[in-house]
């Protein structure tokens, strides 16, 4: 018998979430649109994807979502990328803003520099399947991780790809490239979950 797909949530307040939509899609999962709050309850997982995460707060505040989305990511999966990570870490700087805490990581935003604003890079991961395309848009970079975070690709010796039990993170947006890895990663820690 063939397992139910899971029903996972893209937010979709803005940013890069069409893109994730289709990946997940397939990959064979049950892929959702979120824009209202009320959405998440019927949610297997949420992808909370790349944008701006100021404007992503914004939304959030404004729309009565971000209580909701705390609740969700402290119990379900989520796969936060770039501004998603951003908003899932524990402690921001650069300027210091308010996040979830799903994840045990600081972040730094926009550490690259201008001159970096977007940089592929191919990098060794731990993920099987030989070393990773990267896409890198206006990264943050993960300056601290706590003692349970699995770091599954470096950029340099700073972590890009972190898992800390259903959470996973990237600082660059896997999206865009044609490897469907680290999407299929988390369909793999969504369908453990949810068994
Ligand atoms: N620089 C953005 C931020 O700080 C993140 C960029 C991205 O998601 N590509 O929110």
């Amino acid at each position: 018998m063939t397992p139910p797909s899971p029903a996972i949530g893209v937010l979709a307040l803005q940013g890069a979430f069409e893109v994730h939509a289709r990946r997940l899609a397939e990959l064979g999962a049950d892929a959702i649109l979120v824009r209202k709050p009320g959405q998440l309850a019927a949610l297997d997982a949420l992808v909370i994807p790349g944008g701006e995460s100021t404007t992503f707060l914004k939304h959030l505040e404004r729309t009565g979502f971000y209580d909701v989305l705390n609740q969700f990511v402290h119990s379900k999966p989520a796969f936060g990328t770039c501004a998603g990570c951003i908003l899932l870490a524990k402690e921001v700087t650069n300027p210091h803003q308010p996040s979830l805490g799903a994840l045990d990581i600081a972040v730094e935003r926009n550490a690259y520099g201008r001159q970096n604003d977007s940089t592929i890079l191919t990098a060794e991961t731990s993920l099987p399947g030989g070393s990773l395309e990267m896409v890198f848009i206006r990264a943050p970079r993960i300056t601290r991780i706590s003692n349970g975070i699995e770091v599954l690709a470096k950029r340099g010796d700073s972590p890009v790809l972190v898992r800390q039990g259903h959470i996973l993170a990237s600082t660059f947006h896997p999206e865009l490239s044609d490897d469907p890895r680290v999407h299929q990663l988390f369909l793999d820690i969504v369908r453990s979950s949810t068994l």
